[in-house]
C-alpha cells in the first residue's frame, strides 16, 4: 500500500502563499524543490541533499519543498514533469537547476552558498537570474543561461530498482482518462519515477515502434501514436520492483481488446481500450525493451548508487493512543494540545463505545491481572477516544510522555507525565493507553481502525467542474480507489439507491437531480473509510458545512443541500449494500473485528451516555 511517510525535517514545506513567503524571507541560501502535487517532492535527492547539508554544516543553508499547484508565484512550473530546483537568496532567485542532476546540484549549492555569504558579509551585489519558466517562454536578452542543461531533464533513480516504461496512448488522453488511469496505476502499487506528456512526431512514433515495422497495421499505428499527446511514465513497483515489467503487462491486459474484455475485464485495456489499435496503454515487453524505451524517451535518465533509505525517514511510525472515557470527557482538548505540540500527526481518530466483550478482546493479554475488572469497567463507562499518532519513533515517544503505568509510581516518580496529570479520582487505573511496541501498535490500530470499503459518489453537479479536484483530494487523504465508473443512473436506480428517503418531501427532486447527468461511482478503501469519507465530505447541508467544517468538500464545492456534490455511505452496513447495489459485488473486505458487530447499539449507548449536554461530533473533517 502506498503509505505516506512524513516529510523529514531537512526540508521546510510550502503548500500555500504564506509559507512560500516565509521561505523567501529566510536569511541565507534556500534550495527549493518545486514539485507537482500529483507526484510529490523528489525523493531521490533527499539523501543527496542531506549529505551535502552535513558536509557543509552551514546555518545559512536551507532546504525547502514547494508545491507548484498551490503557489501562484510558481504558476509557470505547473504541469512540468521534471524536478526543478530553485535557489533563493534574500528572497530573490539566484539560480535554477532542471532535473535531479546530482553533480550539478551539488556544485550549484556550494557555489551559490559562497556567493550568498559574500553578499551578506561584504555587502556585495546579489546576482539575480530570471528563470524562463517565470517569465513566459520568451528569451530574455542578455541574461545568462548557463544553469540550464541544453538537452532537457535528467532523472535519478536508485540503481537497485527495476522499472518499465508505460505509455498512456493518445486515445485515452483525448478522452480525458489520463488522470483516472494514473490514479489506478498508483493504487495498484506502482510507483511513478518519471512522467512526461508529449506528442510524438511521426518519425518518433516510427522509431518507437520499429519492431512492428513489418506488421500490416504499422502505418495506422504510427498515425495514431502521433495524433495527439501521450503520457509517458517510468514505473517501478513499491513492493518487489523486480517483477515490475510483468506486473505492468498483467495489469494492462491483452493487446486485443475483445480478448481483454473477455478474459481480464478488470484490466486497463478492457476498461479503456476501444479497439485493438486504440488500446489505451503500452508496456515494455521485457527488461531489455524497457531499457531501450527509457533511453528513447528520457535520454538523460541515470541511475544513482542505491540510495540507502534515510534513517530518520525510516523511523516514522505509528502508535495507538487511547483516552479513556472519563478523561476523554473532561480533558480531551488539553490532551490533544499536548499531542499536537509534541510533533505527532493525528492520522486517525475515532470515538467508540466499547462493549465489555470488545474491551475484553482488546485487553485479552491482561485478563490475569488483579486490576483487570477495574480496567474493564473504566473502558466501558462511556466512549473511548482512539487515536493513531504518527511521528518518528512514535511508540517510544508516546510511552515517555505517558509515564509509568502504575498511577502511584507515576505521581511519585514523574509528576509531570500525562498519566500523573490526567488521573481520575475514584478510578484506580490510568486514563491513557499507548502501544508497547510497533507490532502491538499495528495490531491495536487495526482493532480500532479496520480497513473498510465505502461507496463514494461524485454527484452530477460536481462531475463537470470538480471531478479532478475531488479525485486528487481522495488520494491526498490516503484513500485507495478500488473501482471507479462513470454512470448515468436511471430513475429506477436513483429511486432504489435513495429508497430510505422515499417519504421525504425532497425525494422526487433528489431522484430527478441524481438522473440529471452522469455520476462518478467509486469504491474507496482505507482504515476507517466510512467515517473518514463522511468527514471529508462534511455535513449534508453546505451552509452548515461552511459554518462548521469550512475545509470539507461540501463546504467548498456544493451549491445547495440538494446538489451537495458528493455522497458517502453512512455506515458499514450501508456501504456493503450500496457497493452491491451499484457494482454488484461484495466488498472485498469482511470486517471480523468485534467492535463493528452492532453499530446501531453503539450509537444508541453513546447518545445515552452523552445525554443532551454534550454533542459529540469528534470526527470533524481532518485538517
Ligand atoms: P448522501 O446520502 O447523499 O451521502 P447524506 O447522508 O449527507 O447524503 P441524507 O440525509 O442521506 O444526507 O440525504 C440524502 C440526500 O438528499 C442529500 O445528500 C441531499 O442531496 C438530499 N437532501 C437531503 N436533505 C435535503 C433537503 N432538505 N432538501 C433537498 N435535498 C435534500
Ligand atoms: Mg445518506
Amino acid at each position: 500500500m502506498a503509505g505516506k511517510k512524513k516529510e523529514t525535517t531537512l526540508q521546510v514545506s510550502a503548500t500555500n502563499q504564506e509559507q512560500w513567503e516565509e521561505i523567501l524571507a529566510t536569511k541565507g541560501l534556500t534550495v527549493v524543490d518545486v514539485y507537482q502535487r500529483w507526484c510529490g517532492p523528489c525523493r531521490a535527492v533527499i539523501s543527496l541533499l542531506r549529505k551535502i547539508n552535513n558536509e557543509l554544516g552551514d546555518d545559512l543553508l536551507h532546504f525547502a519543498t514547494a508545491e507548484a499547484d498551490s503557489i501562484d508565484a510558481l504558476e509557470k512550473y505547473r504541469g512540468k514533469c521534471e524536478p526543478t530546483f530553485l535557489f533563493y537568496g534574500g528572497g530573490e532567485l539566484v539560480a535554477a537547476v532542471q532535473g535531479a542532476n546530482a553533480p550539478l546540484l551539488k556544485k550549484m549549492i556550494v557555489d551559490q552558498l559562497a556567493e550568498e555569504k559574500l553578499v551578506l558579509e561584504h555587502d556585495g551585489e546579489r546576482k539575480v537570474v530570471v528563470d524562463h519558466k517565470l517569465v513566459d517562454d520568451e528569451k530574455i536578452e542578455g541574461e545568462e543561461d548557463h544553469h540550464h542543461s541544453e538537452d532537457g531533464e535528467s532523472i535519478i533513480v536508485p540503481a537497485s530498482k527495476s522499472y518499465t516504461v508505460a505509455v498512456i496512448k493518445p486515445d485515452a488522453v483525448a478522452h480525458g482518462k489520463a488522470n483516472e488511469i494514473i490514479m489506478k496505476i498508483q493504487d495498484a502499487g506502482f510507483e511513478i519515477l518519471a512522467r512526461d506528456e508529449r506528442t510524438l512526431t511521426e518519425a518518433q512514433a516510427r522509431e518507437f515502434y520499429q519492431y512492428k515495422g513489418t506488421e500490416d497495421c504499422f502505418e495506422d499505428l504510427v498515425q495514431f501514436m502521433s495524433s495527439g499527446p501521450s503520457h509517458i511514465l517510468v514505473l517501478s513497483k513499491l513492493e518487489d520492483s523486480s517483477n515490475v515489467v510483468k506486473a505492468w503487462l498483467h495489469f494492462i491486459g491483452p493487446a486485443n481488446i475483445d480478448e481483454a474484455k473477455r478474459q481480464k475485464p478488470e484490466s486497463l485495456r478492457a476498461q479503456y481500450g476501444t479497439r485493438t489499435l486504440f488500446n489505451a496503454v503500452h508496456g515494455s515487453e521485457d527488461a531489455d525493451q524497457a531499457g531501450r524505451e527509457l533511453a528513447f524517451f528520457f535520454p538523460d535518465f541515470s541511475t544513482a548508487p542505491g540510495t540507502a533509505q534515510d534513517a530518520e525517514e525510516e523511523r516514522v511510525e505509528r502508535t495507538l493512543a487511547l483516552i479513556r472515557p472519563l478523561v476523554a470527557r473532561e480533558n480531551r482538548e488539553e490532551i490533544l494540545t499536548h499531542i499536537n505540540k509534541s510533533g505527532f500527526q493525528l492520522s486517525l481518530q475515532r470515538e467508540v463505545m466499547l462493549t465489555e466483550e470488545q474491551a475484553r478482546e482488546f485487553y485479552n493479554h491482561r485478563v490475569e491481572e488483579d486490576y483487570f475488572p477495574a480496567l474493564l469497567q473504566s473502558m466501558t463507562r462511556g466512549p473511548v477516544l482512539a487515536l493513531a499518532l504518527t511521528r518518528e519513533d512514535a511508540v517510544q515517544h508516546w510511552k515517555n510522555m505517558l509515564g509509568p503505568s502504575d498511577l502511584r509510581r507515576a505521581k511519585e516518580e514523574d509528576p509531570e507525565c500525562l498519566r500523573a496529570r490526567f488521573s481520575m479520582e475514584g478510578d484506580p487505573v490510568n486514563q491513557l493507553h499507548g502501544s508497547q511496541s510497533t507490532e502491538e501498535a499495528s495490531r491495536e490500530i487495526s482493532f480500532f481502525f479496520p480497513v473498510q470499503q465505502t461507496l463514494a459518489v461524485i454527484k452530477p453537479d460536481a462531475v463537470d467542474h470538480h471531478k479532478d479536484k475531488i479525485l486528487q483530494e481522495i488520494r491526498d487523504r490516503g484513500f485507495s480507489v478500488r473501482r471507479l465508473e462513470e454512470k448515468l443512473l436511471s430513475r429506477e436506480m436513483a429511486k432504489g439507491f435513495y429508497k430510505e428517503h422515499r417519504k421525504q418531501p425532497f425525494f422526487s427532486q433528489l431522484v430527478e437531480f441524481m438522473c440529471s447527468g452522469p455520476s462518478v461511482m467509486m469504491i474507496l478503501e482505507k482504515e476507517n473509510a466510512v467515517e473518514e469519507w463522511r468527514a471529508a465530505m462534511g455535513p449534508t447541508d453546505p451552509d452548515r458545512a461552511k459554518a462548521e467544517f469550512p475545509d470539507s468538500l461540501r463546504a467548498r464545492l456544493a451549491p445547495d443541500v440538494l446538489r451537495n456534490s458528493v455522497h458517502g455511505s453512512s455506515s458499514q452496513k450501508r456501504a456493503q449494500e450500496e457497493i452491491q447495489f451499484i457494482f454488484g459485488e461484495q466488498t472485498g473486505i469482511t470486517d471480523t473485528s468485534a467492535k463493528n458487530t452492532n453499530e446501531a447499539t453503539l450509537d444508541k449507548q453513546k447518545q445515552q451516555y452523552e445525554g443532551d449536554t454534550h454533542e459529540s461530533n469528534l470526527h470533524g473533517p481532518p485538517k
